[in-house]
């Protein structure tokens, strides 16, 4: 069982040496919110830990950005990256629908830019992403929406657009049992930076959710499609990998459904005291988050590294 141990100088060397590929979340762990600079000594870790040999991923629930917009963004923050480096929720969805799934057809998406271009970059015809052109018609008018019969998949992510016309539309597609229903991930928050919270995608999900009576296939974390990729697209050996994050329910669960192992940091989200009250629970959903092991930054294990000359 995971203990939530401390990174120190008595055991960071077999930590090290327990893993050859690191998948890291990115707000919270490299950066904070919406700040345009990374977290002081963390672009300099990452540095470190590729020349030991480690192989890096960026792995991210936000579903706005495709992943050469990830890119562009990793490097503006000193953290140089390729497309092949980055697995956004965005991608994962767009690579489950066509490649798990097998499906082709058109889409209907509730969500933003990064999902439209990953959908396009998989050669996946949709529409829905943007403003739905209603101009606050009556509700009787909704019955004249036309519903294309060709739509057989419902996607779900982040819609600064959301409203109730993208509701009632995914609604008439998902009454047809046979359409799939996939969300891109269900976070209950997102960070606004400065210590700010947002509602976070999960809430858009749960709207649809609870009108259809359905429910969605996510493929973000904690969820497996996203590890699945890594291992079948990277090949990845997730015995030898190492998730590091700053968010139980998400990284930390991610690296126990796949079987990783979890590093927690305390630049974001959690506080120490919530990965406590994780190891003293005997529910089997908590101890399913608990991390494998903590450092207050992840600056720290840069620390530990030259302080122990191991690089
Ligand atoms: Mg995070």
């Amino acid at each position: 069982m995971a203990r939530c141990l401390l990174l120190e100088k008595s055991n960071v060397k077999e930590f090290l040496d327990s893993f050859d590929t690191i998948l890291t979340d990115c707000d919270g762990v490299l950066w904070e919110g919406a700040a345009d600079y990374p977290i002081p000594g963390v672009p300099e870790t990452i540095q470190q830990l590729k020349k030991m040999g480690k192989r890096v991923f960026y792995v991210s629930n936000n579903s706005t950005k495709t992943r050469a917009e990830y890119v562009v963004k990793c490097q503006k923050l000193q953290y140089d990256t390729t497309e092949e480096e980055v697995v956004g929720s965005a991608y994962a969805t767009a690579q489950y629908v066509k490649h798990t799934l097998g499906y082709k057809g058109k889409v209907y998406i509730i969500g933003s830019s990064g999902i439209a271009g990953e959908f396009d970059a998989a050669g996946i015809p949709h529409f829905g992403v943007g403003e739905d052109g209603w101009n606050g018609r009556g509700l009787r008018d909704l019955l004249d929406i036309k519903i294309d019969p060709e739509v057989k998949c419902v996607v779900v992510g982040f819609d600064l657009h959301f409203n109730y016309v993208k509701l009632f539309t995914a609604q008439q597609y998902l009454s047809d049992p046979e359409c799939l229903f996939i969300a891109t991930n269900t976070d209950s928050a997102l960070p606004a930076g400065g210590g700010g919270i947002l509602p976070g995608t999960g809430a858009i999900v749960s709207a649809v959710e609870f009108s259809t009576g359905r429910q969605a296939t996510v493929c973000g974390k904690p969820h497996n499609p996203l590890g699945d990729i890594l291992v079948q697209q990277h090949g990845i050996n997730p015995k030898r990998t190492i998730m590091i994050g700053d968010r139980l329910d998400t990284d930390m669960a991610l690296a126990h459904n796949c079987g990783m192992r979890g590093l927690l940091v305390l630049t974001g989200f959690t506080k120490l005291e919530d990965a406590r009250r994780l190891t003293a629970s005997n529910s089997i959903a908590h101890q399913k988050q608990i991390p494998h092991y903590y450092l207050p930054s992840l600056v720290d294990l840069g620390k530990l590294i030259t302080e122990c000359g191991l690089v």
